[in-house]
């Protein structure tokens, strides 16, 4: 019978980033072992990892031989065929293997039965990281295609293996460490990717500073004259000052303004006077400022609003920075620069202020995988994790922390074998960059279907990574970004400078312009919602802009006046029904008639759109296609209000399944409404990176999608693994699937 060489690939390869979603490592082993041995067709397959400290191969899965023969079965180097290929690092293959001289098998695991066997040394450069052997009754039964095939499977399978070693021989030493589980330091968490990159640096835990800041004694006992004081407070802001030019140079749309609530802060002069009146009045003046500051902190968690209150973390900050330069030492000395930050919860301009601290990467005990602040640390190239592990808070700051950010792993005090590991990711993490020229032009299928793959742009630094990997336009530029970390509402001639660079940066190319998509997550420091208890079912979005229209307008006026020339699109978020696409439109017509009355230039015909993001418009799809011009599928909003899961809740990530069969079905309900009139359908949200799902898009008739630039190359390459016709069988029987588990199992 024929096998499928080409799909297995494909499929480990998608395995391999699946294995971050893994619950168990064994799991990971066992689940390639079977996906090997369905394609191959063979009874059996085993992976056998090789441990250098005892110099043995221990067989940790297989599928086929008795269950009880994992970690049981022991082989040095060199022993039986096994062993051979992984002491020569080649492949063996045998048509009748009980023949050979040097066969060992163990007739106490059922192996005796099978007399064809192939072992595929898995090798990372000269390392030996293990072997893989199918084995089959039938003799002469493996190919010199099989051998070439379980070659290409093992090399790509052996970086994640490689890690899976590890993490056993972490999980050991844990077992091993007794019966006080509670005493055990914490080597290794498993929590879920962020973003991509490997980085290894000390650790700095956030909510250290506050408890330093409350501690007397880290402060010395200098004494300080009112000079001192006032002489601290210039090169405090001097030094904000500098960090504040810096970030704005680089982050020319974001970093507007995001330490001058710090700089006010130095220049407030109740705040002055209280901690000069206290040092004229004999109080030692590091004393003076932690007291005033701590006021401060209090009065600022007093508020009701939280996102106020957050700002006690700024003005600790401050306190910090003043004391430091009061001393004339960095008191704290733990800074974020180089350091991995472990922190509870983060803000937007929080993350913007590491970036701009140069924080090398963070690991974060909320929110999860589509929530803004990932997508916003993807931006800023910041490898991110997310760990719900409270222990987390508990690592020593210094502690040497290596973030796996793209499987999602956290090694604590990494010893000798990790580093080793991670060493080319550590080294050349960098050597992305190489990677940059490697997309093409044109993105099409294994049989030529062309397929469009576009950006999705967050901060205008992004717009490099959109032209390195050649993306052909920007399908989905988040506004909202530039309005999520200023202090205050951007003016329209803001926003037009930032949408006027962005509009430059992809000329003769599609540009689409999503309005504000503000609330949920997404929260302006500046302006008070009100108490609500459902900020993702509240006055977000489409709504607010609905709700305000003076802003509204204010931002379709510089969009339009940044457009002229350009292939504009503008698109509305999270719509729910026609009257609210209509009242949107509206919106854009009038604000043409303002600009046209003043007689400034704008794109007269931009084509207008909207985001498929809420349940309602599926029953209105037909409607919709009347009226609008073009679709985006915003799976990320679109999954977590089909399924009611928030994105950002880590508690209940197991449960936002993508692949869940109404997600399915809708989606291609969508596409099919558009289809029917005509209308061009995009994918936008996080979903259509994920390989795993690309032959079903494919399959219901999506080519195109908008992606996180980073992704381009990746997409590009999965793409053209996929061979329509086969995308479209896959597809169909996926449509009748009814379980998710079943669904899971045929994605793999
Ligand atoms: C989405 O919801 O899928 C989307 C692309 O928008 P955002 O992630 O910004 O909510
Ligand atoms: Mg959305």
């Amino acid at each position: 019978m024929k096998r499928d060489h080409t799909q297995l690939i494909c499929d480990i390869g998608e395995l391999s980033g699946a294995s971050s979603r893994s619950p168990r490592l064994e799991d990971f082993l066992s689940r390639s072992a079977e996906l090997v041995a369905q394609h191959m067709q063979s009874q059996v397959c085993s992976i056998y990892l090789y441990f250098e400290d005892t110099q043995e191969l221990v067989l940790k899965a297989t599928k086929g031989l008795k269950p009880e023969a994992v970690d049981n079965v022991r082989l040095r180097l060199g022993e039986g065929l096994t062993g051979l290929a992984l002491k020569e690092m080649r492949p063996i293959c045998e048509r009748e293997a009980s023949k050979i001289p040097g066969y060992r098998y163990f007739p106490e695991i059922g192996e005796e039965a099978y007399d064809s066997f192939l072992a595929v040394p898995i090798l990372r450069g000269t390392n030996r990281i293990g072997v893989m052997v199918v084995q089959n009754a039938k003799s002469d039964y493996f190919s010199q295609e099989d051998i070439n095939t379980l070659k290409a499977i093992t090399s790509q399978l052996a970086m994640t293996i490689e890690t899976a070693k590890i993490l056993l021989a972490i999980e050991e030493q844990n077992r091993d460490a007794g019966s006080f589980p509670e005493e055990k330091p914490l080597k290794f968490f498993k929590g879920r990717s962020g973003g991509s990159g490997v980085v290894l640096g000390e650790a700095v835990i956030l909510e250290d500073k506050r408890r330093f800041f409350m501690t007397e004694k880290n402060f010395g006992t200098g004494s300080y004259s009112v000079q001192d004081f006032l002489k601290a407070l210039e090169k405090t802001e001097q030094s904000l000052q500098a960090l504040q030019e810096q970030v704005e140079e680089k982050l020319s749309d974001v970093a507007s303004l995001i330490f001058t609530a710090q700089i006010l802060m130095l220049k407030d002069k109740p705040f002055i006077d209280s901690i000069v009146h206290q040092i004229q009045s004999g109080r030692n003046a590091v004393d003076a400022v932690r007291r005033t500051v701590h006021q401060y902190v209090h009065r600022f968690e007093s508020l009701d609003n939280r996102y106020i209150r957050e700002k006690a973390q700024d003005v600790l900050d401050v306190g910090l920075h003043l004391l430091e330069h009061l001393a004339g030492t960095a008191l704290y000395g733990q800074g974020e620069e180089g350091k991995i930050v472990i922190a509870q919860e983060l803000f937007p301009s929080d993350m913007l202020k590491l970036s701009s601290r140069g924080a090398k990467g963070v690991i974060l005990l909320s929110g999860g995988i589509t929530s803004h602040i990932a997508i916003l640390s993807r931006s800023l190239e910041i490898p991110l994790v997310f760990a719900d592990e409270s222990r987390l808070l508990k690592v020593p700051s210094r502690t040497r922390v290596l973030l796996d950010a793209g499987q999602g792993n956290v090694y604590i005090d990494p010893d000798e074998t990790v580093l080793r590991t991670f060493q080319p990711a550590l080294e050349g993490a960098r050597d992305a960059q190489k990677a940059r020229t490697e997309s093409l032009d044109e993105t099409r299928t294994a049989d030529g279907a062309r397929v469009m793959l576009l950006s999705n742009i967050n901060l205008l630094c992004d717009l490099n990574v959109a032209r390195d990997f050649k993306s052909e336009g920007i399908g989905l530029y988040r506004t909202e970004f530039p309005f999520m970390i200023r202090s205050d509402f951007p003016s329209e001639e803001e926003q037009y400078v930032v949408y006027k660079k962005l509009v430059e940066g992809m000329p003769g190319k599609d540009v689409t312009f999503r309005t504000l998509d503000i609330g949920g997550d997404k929260v302006l420091s500046y302006y008070d919602y009100g108490r609500e208890e459902n900020p993702f079912l509240g006055m977000r979005s489409i709504r607010f802009s609905l709700r305000h229209k003076d802003i509204f307008r204010q931002q379709l006026r510089a969009i339009l006046r940044a457009g002229t020339g350009a292939e504009l699109k503008i698109m509305f978020p999270m719509i729910s029904s026609v009257d609210e696409f209509l009242d949107a439109r509206k919106q854009v017509e009038l604000s043409m008639e303002e600009l046209r009355s003043v007689g400034v230039p704008f794109h007269q015909a931009p084509e207008l759109g909207m985001m498929v993001e809420l349940p309602s418009v599926l029953e209105i799809m037909d409607e919709l296609a009347e009226e609008a011009d073009f679709f985006s599928i915003g799976t990320n909003d679109f999954i977590q209000y089909m399924l009611a899961v928030d994105r950002t809740n880590e508690k209940v990530a197991d449960l936002y399944l993508p692949h869940h069969p109404s997600i399915l079905r809708a989606l291609k309900r969508v596409v099919e409404a558009a289809g029917r009139h005509g209308k061009d359908v995009a994918v936008c949200g996080d979903m259509s990176y994920d390989e795993r799902y690309l032959p079903y898009f494919l399959g219901i008739g999506i080519r195109k999608f908008s992606v996180d630039p980073h992704w381009i190359p990746r997409v590009q390459k999965a793409v053209s693994r996929i061979d329509l016709n086969e995308a479209r069988r896959k597809t169909q029987a996926l449509l009748e699937m009814k379980k998710v588990a079943d669904i899971e199992r045929n994605l793999l």
